[in-house]
């Protein structure tokens, strides 16, 4: 082989250590306030701030939201796993140590599939208390500390480096983001900071087993952010190792606006921080009792509602994932197709499903958003949205005439075909009803009569304009048009 001219092609290796605050009242060993938005100082009692003489209490709710997220990933659930102290010194660690799990986390072996045919395995999942926050630029010659941060529950889940791309490493963050939502264990909310990622980046050469030296980007708070940083991580370390130059084992920081990563200190080792099990807190045990009562009041989770709207709904992908992506979208989805099914409708499971995710897609989501409101507030609930879609699919309303009656019930709570009475909305697809204004139309256009008989059938719209017009009502547009065509012809024999 000519080592010269076959150039080695580098594969990026990523494993992802993603920080997600718990949706808990209170701290994770304190009573105090674990809320987001209170203001500098205010939640810190002596728990918080590790002063002599106080005893942690571990808060029962983390360890229910570390069970319900490790079954949601497939993982083990350690019966008996044990809370550590991780000592390092930082302004805004005031004890000194963070309480964390080292050795025995309380979820292990689990994966998340982030595609057909791409699954993440997840190392392990442990449970943490929050750090308080150093804010630097609020005043220019000093650093503030706000400890209220101090103390609140975290998981930590660590993946195996299974990820291979910046886009992987944001679609996997993103399913990590859906699930702790519907778990309703966190809020996910990037902004906030509820959900960060550490990056774990490496490359070699393709086709080799052994991985490369990792660098290590902290603490990002946004999808794109992740994508970008580790993109860029990666052409860095190809570069270097193109040129013969190993690539350091050290910490980076994401700068966004520069785009690029730098070097912010080298890289510490687990010995370094001492850990040692915390003398102040037995173990945590999860009987099978317990697990299995957490697994109970699971909801059902986004990857089977996918599965089962394809499947059973025959819904498009491309349907499963809008309406799957939010669990309040999805119950609201299912409770329609509920109430749906069990009308006296003779439309078939998937016929009836297609409706009703044509609505929710479209009418329902896009007037939430313009509206700012949730779903679960939205004024038309699953039922009458039901019962728009029951009267649609049986033609009872055409579809222009659905439109109409939609926008109508958002301010008026009344059963649809009431305010489709009322509105005249009511398709009139009788033809007794309809014959004589059709034969009357085309008694008064003669030469329009003749226009559609020497071949230009499209002046057709033109009389179902005239039919329409002077209807008192709404008729079906497709038999007031079957009616024109079948009395033009008959004129035409006469
Ligand atoms: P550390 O001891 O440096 O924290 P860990 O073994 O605990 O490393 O792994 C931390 C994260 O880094 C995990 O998500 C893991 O999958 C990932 N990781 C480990 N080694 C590599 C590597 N060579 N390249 C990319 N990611 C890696
Ligand atoms: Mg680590």
């Amino acid at each position: 082989m000519d080592a010269v001219t076959t150039e080695t092609l580098y594969e990026p290796v990523i494993g992802l250590e993603v920080h997600c605050q718990l949706l808990t009242e209170s701290k994770t060993f304190s009573p105090d306030s674990a809320v987001f938005g209170a203001s500098p100082n205010e939640n810190v009692d002596p728990v918080s701030l590790g002063l002599p003489g106080t005893l942690p209490v571990l808060n029962s709710r983390v360890v229910e939201f570390a069970v319900r997220l490790g079954l949601a990933t497939n993982c083990q659930i350690t019966e008996r796993s044990i809370l550590a102290r991780k000592h390092y010194f930082y302004p805004d660690l005031p004890k000194g140590y963070q309480i964390s799990q080292f050795e025995s986390p309380i979820c292990t072996a689990g994966y998340l599939d982030i595609g057909a045919a791409r699954r993440i395995r997840i190392t392990r999942i442990h449970i943490e208390e929050d750090a308080g926050k150093s804010l630097h630029d609020q005043d220019p010659t000093s650093t503030l500390l706000d400890y209220n941060r101090c103390g609140v529950p975290l998981l930590e889940i660590v993946s195996e480096p299974d990820i291979r791309s910046g886009a992987e490493a944001n679609l996997y963050m993103q399913k990590v983001r859906q699930l702790v939502r519907y778990l309703k264990i966190s809020d996910g909310n990037m902004e906030e900071g509820s959900l960060r990622c550490d990056a774990n980046v490496s490359v070699r050469p393709e086709g080799t087993p052994v991985l490369g030296t990792k660098t290590e980007i902290k603490n990002m708070n946004s999808f794109r952010h992740v994508e970008r940083a580790i993109d860029y991580e990666v052409r860095r370390q190809t570069a270097l190792l193109k040129r013969g130059i190993p690539v350091t084992h050290e910490t980076r920081l994401w700068d966004d606006a520069s785009g690029e990563t730098r070097s912010m200190r080298s890289k510490e080792e687990a010995h370094d921080y001492r850990y040692f099990p915390d003398p102040d807190l037995p173990p945590i045990l999860v009987t099978e009792a317990a697990k299995a009562a957490i697994m109970a009041g699971m909801p059902r989770l986004p990857a089977a509602r996918h599965r089962y709207y394809v499947q059973a709904f025959q819904l498009p992908e491309y349907d499963a994932g809008v309406l799957t992506e939010e669990r309040p979208v999805a119950d609201y989805f299912e409770q329609a197709v509920d109430v749906l099914t069990s009308s006296e409708s003779n439309a078939s499971l998937p016929v009836q499903a297609k409706m009703l995710s044509n609505f929710v897609m479209g009418d329902v989501l896009r007037t939430c958003k313009e509206d700012g409101i949730e779903i679960a507030n939205f004024p038309i609930q699953p039922l009458r949205l039901a019962q728009l879609a029951h009267l649609r699919i049986e033609s009872t309303v055409s579809s222009s005439g659905a439109q109409l009656l939609f926008e109508a019930m958002l301010s008026d709570d009344r059963a649809p075909w009431v305010i489709a009475k009322e509105r005249n909305l009511i398709q009139v697809s009788d033809r007794g009803a309809l014959e004589p204004i059709v034969d009357r139309v085309l008694d008064e256009h003669p030469k329009q009569v003749k226009i559609y008989l020497d071949g230009k059938q499209s002046i057709v719209g033109f009389f179902i304009g005239q039919v329409m017009r002077r209807f008192d009502g709404s008729p079906d547009p497709k038999l007031v048009r079957t009616l024109l065509i079948e009395g033009i012809n008959s004129r035409n024999h006469e």
